[in-house]
């Protein structure tokens, strides 16, 4: 048995040596068949062939021994092929060619011995070597097989020599030696075979483990990966290759298919309040419950980005995806996970989801689906969050004009497509105008305007309003501050200007540049999408005290952070939102402002009520005791040569068709 005689230091994976040797068992079957049939037919040949030295040597039994030969390989050849046909299995084809063998020696020698010419024979009997020599490494036989085949084939040749050639000595000498070195000779050579092919086995099986294990581990790193370790799902690059696949089966086969993108809401304020460990096991959970509530359709789920999932679904009916996303929403909500930092009325944590699917305009590029679940996104977390918006290609607020515009945008300064407007801001007691805001706006190349509502929030998100803000400021600063036409200027700022690194220091260069001082400027700053409170926007605040700026909280009481953005910051003015003033037709939107401008005065702040559009409003200001006020009725938001003084109208050309706005002329209208 060869894997007994094999020693080998090669690790054989844990198994036992009986295993082995049923597997090399396995492996020999599947070879032998392979390998004996051809092998058998050689040698049937070679054995007819040998006919013709039958006929040269031994002439008068010839026909007896080919007669032999023929009838015997025809028979051997007629079994093996039937053992091929029923598919024996290699044991028995080897103990059957190892019969054949023998039995083939026989029946050649026992007629040949019968031959006259006995000298010629007597040399001729060395052709039974042959045989041997075939039972021991023409056939891979087992060791004791070939041993006892080729045992057979010599212990034939000793009867025949002794019987036939008794009186020569020297001659069974020489031949038994010969026989016999044969015998001992192809038997080690079987042995050292049999063991060689084992070795071999075992190196191929251990090479078939490794690379079994190479693979196994190759897989596991690639699912590694592509999976995001916090929650197990798919990660970006998964996700990506996913939206590819989804991608090209909707351009060849028309297959449709939604994105969804999920955004946990106030979750910079879940992390801060919770701490990080906490924000962790949040993302986990919420992964688990968008996992069950994803399976439910059939979808595939991965996490996108920090607290960002994204839903990949073959559904592409609009009340389906909405029905989808609502269930998603709905599973975070359900979950209860407590998050008492949002201030917004909820104390749980929840979800803004944006989706987009395709549709027949959807056009070639792939990445056009993300933007567009991602606009709806936007929307979704800008109408109030843990809500649904799918993207909808006939609302301008989520269509392709936002494209349109970021590229406007970019070249806005240069091509001087952007201006500025400004608005007075009276003091009723003194009838001055006390300050102007600045308001932003922006013409397409053919002159027609576009409204700030809809490129300050696009401004925002693509990082244009970086460049816009700087302008604006160094616009102020140039067309009314230098020659002093106001008193100061307000300037909107976006919490996008206020998070980028640098701010301030830019904002210090232009006031030097202009040699403004930094009490003529205020900065309005509105509790707008983005407003979760980051310390970079305090640190922000800060610097901008420092450099005499006054920072005014705009839009009071339209988001949900002014309170607690009061705690944070002290403010020098507090803009209250327009809507509570037009609320005041109402008893109840009346005493609705003047508890807003109760809770504002008892904190210490001044107080401006924007939005003043008539003489009832102004009169009822007054009554409140509200002094500071903006609005159509004191003056509309108007181009900055109305501002200028007389000293410089004089050296600055003023349109005749913009009556001048002094402090005198806006009393004047509002004393009427
Ligand atoms: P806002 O800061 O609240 O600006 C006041 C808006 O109310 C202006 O609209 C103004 O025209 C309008 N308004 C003024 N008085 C009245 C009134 O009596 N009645 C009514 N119904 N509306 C009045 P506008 O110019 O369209 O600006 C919209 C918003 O765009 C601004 O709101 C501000 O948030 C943003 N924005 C404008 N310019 C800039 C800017 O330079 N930078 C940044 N970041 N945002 C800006
Ligand atoms: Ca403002
Ligand atoms: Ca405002």
């Amino acid at each position: 048995m060869p894997s007994d005689l094999v020693e080998t230091d090669l690790p054989q994976r844990h198994k036992s040596q009986d295993e082995l040797r049923v597997l090399y068992q396995e492996h020999r079957e599947e070879n032998r068949t392979k390998t004996t049939r051809p092998g058998v037919w050689a040698g049937f040949a070679v054995y007819m062939l040998f006919s013709i030295t039958d006929i040269l040597l031994i002439p008068d039994v010839a026909a007896h021994t080919i007669a032999a030969r023929f009838m015997f390989g025809v028979t051997f050849l007629a079994i093996f092929e039937l053992l091929f046909f029923e598919n024996t299995n290699s044991k028995w084809l080897d103990r059957t060619a190892a019969a054949a063998v023998f039995l083939a020696y026989l029946s050649w020698l026992a007629p040949s011995i019968m031959t006259k010419h006995t000298e010629t024979m007597s040399y001729y009997m060395v052709f039974g070597a042959i045989f041997m020599m075939s039972a021991n490494l023409f056939f891979s036989f087992r060791f004791l097989l070939s041993l006892v085949t080729s045992g057979l084939v010599l212990a034939a040749f000793v009867v025949a020599m002794m019987t036939f050639y008794p009186e020569d000595p020297s001659y069974q000498i020489a031949f038994g030696t010969f026989y016999l070195s044969c015998f001992a000779f192809t038997s080690y050579v079987n042995w050292s075979l049999n063991r060689e092919r084992y070795k071999v086995f075992l190196n191929a099986l251990e090479a078939k483990f490794m690379q079994k294990e190479a693979t196994e581990r190759g897989q596991a790193l690639l699912r590694l990966s592509r999976t995001d370790p916090l929650t197990g799902l798919e990660n970006r690059r998964a996700v990506d290759e996913k939206l590819r696949d989804h991608w090209d089966d909707w351009q060849r086969f028309g297959k449709s298919f939604v994105a969804i993108l999920i955004d946990i809401d106030f979750f910079k304020k879940f992390n801060d309040h919770y701490g990080h460990q906490e924000g962790d096991r949040c993302i986990a959970h919420v992964a688990n419950a968008l996992r069950d509530a994803t399976a439910r359709y059939d979808g595939s789920i991965g996490r996108y980005g920090g607290e960002e999932f994204i839903v990949l679904a073959r559904v592409n009916e609009r009340e389906e995806i909405a029905r989808f996303a609502e269930a998603i929403r709905r599973t975070v909500e359900e979950l209860a996970l407590p998050h008492e930092q949002r201030h917004d009325g909820l104390s749980i944590v929840t979800v803004s989801i944006g989706a987009s699917f395709t549709r027949d305009q959807i056009g070639t590029k792939l990445e056009k689906i993300i933007h567009e679940a991602d606009r709806a996104l936007y929307l979704a977390k800008a109408t109030g969050r843990n809500c649904v918006r799918l993207f909808d290609p006939n609302d301008p607020d989520t269509c392709d004009e936002r494209e349109n515009i970021a590229a406007l945008l970019k070249i806005a300064v240069a091509q001087d497509l952007v201006s500025l407007v400004y608005q007075p801001i009276l003091n009723v007691k003194t009838g001055q105008v006390d300050a102007v805001e600045a308001l932003m706006r922006l013409k397409m190349l053919d002159g027609t305007a576009v409204p700030p509502s809809l490129f300050i929030p696009v401004a925002e998100r693509s990082g244009a309003i970086l460049e816009l803000g700087r302008w604006a400021i160094r616009t102020v600063c140039c067309e009314l501050l230098v020659d002093n036409h106001v008193p100061v200027v307000s300037v909107n700022v976006s919490p996008v200007q206020l998070k980028a690194p640098g701010f301030a220091s830019s904002v210090a260069a232009i006031l030097k540049e202009t040699g403004i001082d930094g009490s003529r400027l205020a900065f309005e700053i509105t509790e707008g999408l983005e407003m979760e409170m980051h310390s970079d926007i305090l640190r922000c605040i800060i610097d901008l005290k420092l450099l005499g700026i006054r920072i005014w909280l705009d839009d009071f009481g339209t988001g949900f952070a002014g309170l607690s953005w009061l705690r944070l910051i002290d403010f020098d003015t507090v803009k209250v939102d327009r809507s509570f003033l037009h609320d005041c037709d109402f008893p109840r939107g009346k005493a609705m402002l003047q508890d807003i401008v109760g809770l504002l005065r008892n904190r210490g702040y001044k107080i401006l009520v924007e939005g003043v559009e008539s003489k009832e409003q102004m009169s009822l200001l007054r009554e409140f005791g509200i002094y500071q006020v903006q609005g159509f009725h004191v003056g509309r938001p108007s181009p900055a040569n109305r501002f200028w003084s007389n000293k410089t109208t004089a050296k600055r050309p003023r349109p005749s068709s913009s009556p001048l706005v002094t402090p005198s002329a806006i009393s004047a209208r509002i004393q009427r």
